[in-house]
């Protein structure tokens, strides 16, 4: 077996013997509201934002892009589990930052390995041959964080599907103290209409 199998199923037998009245829970957020993520591995949404099983749902990916498909779940989150306030949260020293588009296609174009980030950002090391369907995605990186929050808040403010009374804030989670800085306009950007 590999070895992180089965460090996670250690760990997942331990935590489900202390699960008591977690079996309980209701399905809708008890908290009432979502937070739209990054997915890097720094960010612990449960600590950093004070949720407990069942307070709050938590969509991740990377960058914490208000994607079409993060559109979707938060869409599912206020129509079907009721939640009604949102937060958008991104971070420093995202890794969303290092790469454009044409980067990362030109990376997988080259090999589908693992790249190296250097000083001059990332670099291709693997043996090919790579693929070029990444020229077929819109990757979403970060050329500038605080206008990438602001985006992403206003997108889904803007979004036909999103109720004009659900507040959206708009954060960045510093990686350095673990403090969440508001992003000057999200509060206005993001506000119920
Ligand atoms: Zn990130």
């Amino acid at each position: 077996m590999s070895q992180i199998l089965d460090e996670v199923l250690k760990a997942n037998e331990q935590y489900s013997q202390g699960f008591g009245e977690r079996g309980r829970l209701a399905l809708p957020p008890a908290r009432g509201f979502a937070i739209l993520t990054c997915m890097d591995a720094r960010l612990d949404p449960a600590k950093y934002a004070g949720l407990a099983e069942g307070d709050a749902h938590v969509i991740r990916n990377a960058g914490g892009r208000a994607s079409d498909d993060a559109i979707r779940s938060l869409v599912i989150s206020y129509k079907l589990l009721g939640t009604r306030e949102f937060f958008v949260i991104h971070h420093t020293n995202c890794g969303m930052e290092f790469f454009t588009n044409e980067v990362i296609r030109n990376l997988l174009a080259s090999s589908l390995e693992t790249a190296q980030l250097t000083s001059e950002g990332f670099k291709d090391v693997g043996k090919g041959p790579g693929s070029r369907a990444g020229e077929f995605m819109e990757w979403l990186s970060i050329p500038d964080q605080r206008q990438a929050v602001l985006d992403d808040v206003s997108r889904i403010r803007n979004h036909p599907l999103v109720p004009s009374s659900i507040p959206i804030y708009g954060y960045i989670y510093d990686v350095a103290n673990g403090k969440l800085v508001e992003v000057p306009g999200a509060r206005e950007a993001g506000a119920p209409r």
